[in-house]
């Protein structure tokens, strides 16, 4: 089937299996059934996608793909954005573990995981950071005691993002303390209902819970859920991480995301246009004009160039150069909501009471969003250190 055909098969088929009442209604459906259930439409959708293979299509059809390429995958992305469909399927394990363990997984581990993130049935956390642990990742210092047919782990994580929700982790742990930081380093996942393992949510200023602190006492880990080999999880960690900066900055999905996850500007301009005026059908103010413009190109140039890049790696794994699109979509999404905050001037940074429309309190949450996506995933500073070195070549 050429291209245009499978565009049009795809359009057809959205149109024929996506339940009106959630157009333009996202989900935010990560798996699992910890976090609450989905509405009988979107679970209706849910189920036609992973008939499909939708909810992963990019995946081989025996671990619950469709086998689409590169360009099937921007279609498919492109038409269901067109039609308003909620993303079927979200979270770390379609993003982040799941590419993981197509390349470094065995045949046992994708056939024991693959196909339980495909249909939706276990939701993952990362276990990466940790109190003494962020951007100097590799200090990590949980423990793994090899115990002969399995480890003994025991240490804490900490901004564990949906640990309260979460079904299994993958993390990192110290299986050799006396080698090099790098290199005594492993990469294992298990079960969050394990016995050992605590979690506790962390209360944020705004009274949700993202984050969790976790903590394991004497976890028992089973040797077959090791990844890759033993003091050589950094390779596998560090590979998840290009999947992670990947998914943040929308360049993942083929590219199709890129440019409208945390860049899109349509809404500025409607906000400019009440703030600062209309003047001849433009925004009145010529600075607010020109800021809005300039975030508008910036926005379509970063889109195009990472629709360039995805079809030039032709779906291949992703490389350093994730970090160059994760530190410009979040530098870009942050300036445009410090543009939004601006402009709004007395009515910005609204946090609660009537005096605030929804819109306005919506903006002031995402305003500081923006601020966190510049962070997790590895710090903007922590990215332009990685492009020197390893996309540019400058020295150490
Ligand atoms: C929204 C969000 C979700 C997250 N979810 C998870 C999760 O699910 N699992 C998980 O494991 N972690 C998660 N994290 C944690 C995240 O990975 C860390 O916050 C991040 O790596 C930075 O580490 P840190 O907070 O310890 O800051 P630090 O490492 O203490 O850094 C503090 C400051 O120093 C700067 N800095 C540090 N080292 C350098 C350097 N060498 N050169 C220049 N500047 C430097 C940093 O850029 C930063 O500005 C999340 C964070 C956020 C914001």
């Amino acid at each position: 089937m050429n291209l245009n055909e499978f565009r049009n098969e795809t359009r057809a088929w959205i149109q024929n299996n996506l339940p009106k009442e959630i157009s333009g209604r996202p989900d935010g459906f990560s798996g699992g059934n910890k976090g609450g259930t989905q509405s009988s439409d979107h679970k209706r959708w849910f189920d036609a996608c992973y008939e499909r293979g939708f909810t992963v299509p990019s995946w081989p059809k025996e671990y619950g793909g469709a086998g689409l390429d590169n360009s099937e995958e921007r279609i498919l992305r492109e038409e269901m954005t067109a039609a308003g469909a909620p993303e079927p399927l979200g979270g770390m394990g379609v993003t982040m573990i799941g590419p993981t363990l197509l390349e470094y997984g065995t045949e046992d581990q994708r056939q024991r995981h693959l196909s339980k993130i495909a249909s939706g049935e276990i939701r993952w956390c990362q276990g990466y950071s940790e109190p003494n642990a962020g951007s100097d990742l590799a200090s990590l210092q949980t423990r793994a005691v090899d115990e002969g047919d399995h480890y003994l782990v025991n240490g804490s994580k900490i901004w564990t993002s949906g640990a309260n929700f979460a079904d299994w982790i993958f993390c990192l742990v110290r299986t050799e303390p006396d080698a090099p930081k790098h290199e005594g380093i492993s990469f294992v996942l298990f079960s969050m209902d394990d016995p050992g393992v605590s979690v506790k949510p962390i209360v944020l200023i705004a009274g949700n819970s993202p984050f969790c602190q976790c903590f394991f006492d004497d976890v028992k880990v089973a040797k077959n859920d090791l990844i890759g080999q033993e003091n050589r999880g950094w390779t596998v960690a560090k590979r998840l991480l290009q999947h992670e900066r990947s998914m943040i900055s929308g360049f993942s999905s083929a590219g199709a995301g890129a440019g409208t996850k945390s860049t899109g500007v349509s809404g500025i301009a409607k906000t400019a246009l009440k703030y600062y005026g209309e003047k001849d059908g433009r925004i009145g103010d010529i600075e607010g004009r020109s800021e809005v413009t300039q975030l508008n190109i910036d926005s379509r140039a970063f889109s195009l160039t990472a629709r360039r890049a995805a079809q030039e790696s032709s779906g291949g794994t992703p490389t350093f150069v994730t970090s160059m699109f994760k530190y410009y979509a979040t530098e870009l999404g942050k300036r445009r909501m410090e543009s939004l905050m601006a402009m709004r001037g007395a009515d910005a940074l609204g946090w609660e009471g009537k005096s605030f429309d929804t819109n306005a309190l919506g903006d002031t949450r995402q305003w500081l969003m923006g601020k966190a996506g510049t962070i997790a995933g590895g710090s903007s500073e922590v990215q332009l250190n990685i492009i020197a070195k390893r996309v540019l070549g400058l020295p150490d």
